[in-house]
């Protein structure tokens, strides 16, 4: 069970260390954890977290290992900063910065190519769901990543609705369950259930047998209410 906090562009290099030397302190259970602080707070979180379990994520990370990239950030890059691994395609860069499938693909490539773990984001926007277009979203979305990454050992998926991600509208454990099941019969990797995953909700949806975790927003940017999550989902 992995539970990995998305802090999008929240905390800054002094908040990001303060928060990481609170969260060493803290009962986490029996889950595996992951930060994922904006990149100028990457190094602070790796050296507040460094002799821990816990891990530091990106949020992003371009194909090329360097080169004519105004604002990207390359693997080797993350590398040498002793980053672990990062997230890919989540819905806010398909949303606003003209993330594809195809470029979803190449982020994968490079990341795994230099040793990081990947969370590759899938999931449907409301309208997508209203017009009953849920199943082939997702067998697009984990079908072009099932085709363009053969070596699947450092991928995880998050399946994450757009409906659900900082609405306080937490999909049902059903629902849930019904995607990562369709996640997992096109590519066989742990799938972790995103939006707006609370520390009310953690433990059902934890429980259903394909939630393999959470990637958790909003309530990840509390100390309290993000250990309180990792010890819930910690009981399934
Ligand atoms: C996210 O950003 O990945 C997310 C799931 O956000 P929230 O938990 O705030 O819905």
């Amino acid at each position: 069970m992995l539970i990995a906090g998305n802090w999008k562009m929240f905390k800054g290099v002094g908040e990001a260390g303060e928060f990481c030397r609170a969260l060493r302190e803290a009962d986490l259970g029996t889950v595996d954890v992951v930060v994922c602080p904006p990149y100028v707070s990457l190094a602070a979180a790796v050296q507040a977290l460094s002799m821990t379990e816990i891990g530091v994520a990106a949020q992003n990370v371009h194909w090329a290992d360097d080169g004519a990239f105004t604002g990207e950030i390359s693997a080797p890059m993350l590398r040498e900063l002793g980053v672990y691994g990062t997230i890919v395609g989540h819905s806010e860069r398909r949303q606003f910065f003209g993330e594809t499938d195809d470029t979803v693909v190449k982020r994968i490539l490079a990341a795994m190519e230099h040793g990081l773990h990947v969370i590759a984001c899938v999931g449907e926007t409301a309208s997508e769901r209203e017009a009953g277009d849920t199943e082939s979203v997702i067998r697009r979305q984990v079908g072009a990543i099932a085709e363009g990454v053969a070596d699947t050992d450092d991928l995880v998926i998050a399946y994450e609705p757009v409906w659900a991600i900082g609405t306080g509208k937490t999909a049902t454990p059903e629902i849930a369950q019904e995607a990562h099941a369709l996640v997992k019969s096109i590519l066989d990797v742990p799938v972790l259930y995103g939006g707006s995953v609370k520390p009310d909700n953690a433990a059902e949806l934890a429980a259903q047998p394909d939630v393999d975790g959470a990637l958790v927003g909003g309530a990840s940017l509390d100390v309290k209410s993000f250990a309180t999550i990792c010890r819930e989902a910690s009981h399934s």
